[in-house]
């Protein structure tokens, strides 16, 4: 039997399509990640410019050349990263030089740029940077006030390749500030604008979240996608409009339908963390905290900790790892622990007290719990985390069942504990769910 393949383009499809060519040998080995491409898809999706293709290609003319020549053939925009510098193995702007036909031609003012860099350093010129300040006879060079290495643009009319240096702190700025502006004046301005926005969920697993969504869901446009996350659900709201403005409103109304349905466990948008949110909470309205830890090792006040200004609301945090730890600085009775076990509720439920009574604040969280991967039993198996909550109201405990290996069983631990101190707070002071 023989299928047709017929490939068509809806009439409204962006006309302008990237690719990016990230050069680097070090990439290919895996020595390096590439947060570059990964800031450039972003920061292209947002602008509404589709990229279709991404490759990575070694230090080496041949392979550079010949993908740069398939990215042409595909691509409005090709964006080349690194491989700049003036060594032997910088071969970006060469290759594009050989796919183009553009020759490279010298760029008095490029040199005199990097001239001026060396002198603001005292450091003497190097012949070998001279490589650097070419640019390409059609095109232009783009100004790196970072660092040595300019960047370029070959024009080739109704399709450009542009070259950005390797460092992260040099390519951003370069991108923003020079290439951008290069696109946008010669015309390729997306007609359109990618929004999105991430709601993030605790406490609520991705089976019994989706159905609650499921409808909205099939929405094409704004699109609702779910992520599972390490004891988290996120999702992203992604809308694609004529403007900003009209991008943002469609994301505020699937906003409130999703807040509607499910948000009694969401907490946070788009970058804030579980610990942020339960850090502002407490601070915003006057709630002190502390942690009694044992199977999470200190991670629960670790990423406390991590929230600037959480002086202001934490108090405590003490690991006790021995059962006399848990007796002398929470004063877990040993016979209860003798007659529970260390991991049990009623001593997740001892700690929490104790630590509220040590530290006198307004609300401790503890854990207690088998990370593996042994000292399981059919009783208590690995994965088995009590975690145990005080406050004026009084002190309870939640069992949970943790999968997976042990630095993972802490992290769910850790984030099952600040999702119930995070609602203890809200229950707490008088408020419901939602953030
Ligand atoms: P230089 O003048 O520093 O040689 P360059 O433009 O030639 O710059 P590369 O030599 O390819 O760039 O890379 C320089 C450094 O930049 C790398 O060692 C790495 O630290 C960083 N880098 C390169 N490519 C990437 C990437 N795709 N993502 C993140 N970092 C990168
Ligand atoms: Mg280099």
């Amino acid at each position: 039997m023989w299928y047709h393949t017929v490939f068509f383009l809806p009439e409204d499809y962006p006309p302008v399509r990237a690719e990016i060519v990230s050069v680097g040998t070090e990439l290919l080995l895996g020595q390096i990640t590439d947060t570059n491409a990964v800031f450039l898809s972003q920061d292209l999706a947002a602008r509404g410019i589709d990229v279709l293709h991404r490759s990575t290609v070694g230090d080496n003319m041949e392979r550079l050349e010949a993908a740069l020549r398939l990215a042409l053939s595909r691509a409005d925009i090709v964006i080349t990263i690194g491989g700049l510098g003036p060594t032997q193995d910088d071969l970006t702007k060469e290759a594009c030089s050989a796919a183009t036909g553009i020759p490279l031609v010298p760029d008095p003012e490029s040199e005199q740029a990097i001239r001026d860099f060396f002198a603001r350093r005292g450091v003497p010129f190097n012949e070998a940077n001279l490589k650097q300040a070419l640019r390409p006879e059609r095109g232009t060079n783009l100004k790196n006030p970072n660092g040595t290495a300019p960047g370029c643009v070959f024009d080739c009319g109704d399709r450009s390749i542009i070259c950005l240096p390797g460092p992260p702190a040099e390519l951003r700025p370069m991108w923003l500030n020079e290439a951008v502006p290069w696109l946008a004046a010669r015309g390729f301005t997306p007609s359109e604008v990618l929004r999105s926005r991430v709601l993030r969920f605790v406490g609520i697993g991705e089976s019994l979240l989706e159905p609650k969504v499921r409808d909205l869901m099939a929405s094409s446009n704004p699109t609702l996608a779910p992520y599972a996350k390490t004891g988290e659900v996120h999702l992203r709201i992604t809308a694609k409009a004529p403007d900003e403005e009209s991008a943002v409103a469609m994301i505020a109304e699937m906003e409130h339908a999703v807040r509607e349905r499910a948000g009694e466990w969401l907490y946070g948008v788009d970058d804030e963390t579980l610990e942020t949110v339960v850090v502002r909470q407490a601070l915003e309205r006057g709630v002190t905290l502390a942690t009694a830890e044992s199977c999470t090792g200190g991670l629960i006040s670790s990423r406390i900790t991590d929230v600037p200004g959480s002086s202001g609301a934490f108090l405590l945090g003490a690991v006790c790892y021995s059962n006399e730890a848990k007796t002398e600085i929470l004063g877990v009775p040993p016979e209860m622990i003798a007659a529970h076990g260390a991991v049990s509720e009623e001593v997740a439920i001892a700690m929490a007290e104790g630590a509220r009574r040590r530290s006198g604040a307004d609300i401790a969280v503890s854990d207690t719990g088998i990370a593996g991967p042994s000292g399981g039993t059919p009783e208590k198996p690995v994965g088995l985390v009590w975690i145990g909550i005080a406050s004026a109201k009084g002190a309870r405990a939640e069992r949970n069942l943790f999968a997976g290996d042990r630095t993972t069983v802490k992290l769910r631990a850790s984030q099952a504990a600040l999702a119930l101190l995070l609602k203890t707070i809200r229950e707490e002071s008088g408020h419901g769910g939602g953030c």
